[in-house]
């Protein structure tokens, strides 16, 4: 099935353009702005909403919410909880997902706390998370890092919380696949019609091309990403990200092979056309930042989260 979701930002207008006191009283509009945050329902127990810059996801569960992704800000996280609280009646949040730990991402996840939440992260982040949880001096919740998949049973429902097996677009990638409906909640790991990110100091690349595999062998639907828009057909977004960073692998690898300096390195891939999706200079970005560390088999050097005394 071919399934689009729907777009909340018209509907979100027409809620404003209904309403007399915003018909009247409204400012003339400035510059386009993004508003705060927008909120849609693909499906009667799961919402998305965009809060900043970040995509948030939450699932009502029948006793108890999952949230996947805190947001940017403490106010992003603020908007997040009462979007929640207002769609699902108050429910307690019971879970928590993060799928990286960008500052984009779950920077907002401190605004959680205290809670009584399980929290679940990338093993690899259970350090980082423990000291986050210590900063804000606040009853501590119970952290699951999960090294594989789990499955979270809740009622009826079944998901699928997963990590990759080691580095990917960073070395803390989770993400939550919804069996019932088939969406995946995918983190930054597919971010449709924007480049991926490849400058993160521990992206791997074919961590990340094993995990799109995961994707597919759930049979992945939907897709809901951190960033860009969630849609219905995941399998083309999967497929172009996969062809994004096959050839950037493979332009890659042959350019270890020769040894090449990086002013050649980014000289030449200026005349690739990896993907009409990504800038050049962002390419060129990622191409640089996984080159430095890359290995002539294609694996790279680990990065940063190797030195890091928490991590795993
Ligand atoms: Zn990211």
């Amino acid at each position: 099935m071919n399934r689009s979701f729907p777009p909340s930002l018209a509907a979100l207008a027409l809620v404003f353009a209904a309403n007399p006191a915003f018909a009247v009283e409204a400012p003339k509009p400035k510059a386009p702005e993004m508003p705060p945050f927008e909120v849609a329902q693909p499906y009667p127990n799961t919402w998305y909403g965009r809060f900043g810059p970040t995509n948030c996801s939450w699932i009502d569960m029948g006793d108890g919410v999952l949230v996947i992704d805190t947001g940017a800000t403490a106010a992003d996280a603020k908007n997040l909880k009462a979007e929640i609280a207002r769609t699902t009646k108050n429910k307690p949040i019971k879970w928590i997902a993060m799928t990286h730990f960008h500052s984009d991402s779950n920077d907002g996840f401190t605004t959680f706390l205290p809670t009584d939440a399980t929290v679940f992260v990338n093993a690899s982040a259970t350090g980082l998370i423990a000291s986050s949880i210590a900063q804000g001096k606040a009853k501590a919740p119970h952290v699951i890092g999960i090294s594989d998949h789990i499955a979270l049973v809740a009622g009826k429902q079944v998901f699928e919380i997963g990590v990759p097996a080691g580095n990917a677009h960073t070395a803390f990638d989770l993400y939550v696949f919804d069996a019932s409906t088939r969406t995946v909640f995918a983190g930054d790991l597919v971010t449709t019609d924007r480049c991926p990110m490849l400058s993160d100091p521990d992206c791997d690349i074919k961590g990340w091309l094993a995990i799109l595999e995961r994707f597919d062998a759930l049979g992945a639907r939907g897709l809901v990403p951190t960033r860009g828009n969630p849609t219905g057909n995941a399998v083309p977004e999967i497929e172009k990200t996969r062809r994004y960073l096959t050839s950037m692998l493979a332009f890659l690898v042959e350019k270890k092979k020769q040894n090449a300096p990086e002013a050649r390195v980014s000289g030449e891939l200026a005349a690739e056309q990896l993907a009409d999706y990504c800038p050049r200079e962002l390419s060129a970005l990622n191409a640089l930042s996984v080159y430095r560390r890359l290995l002539s088999d294609g694996t790279t050097r680990p990065g940063s989260a190797a030195a890091r005394p928490a991590a795993k």
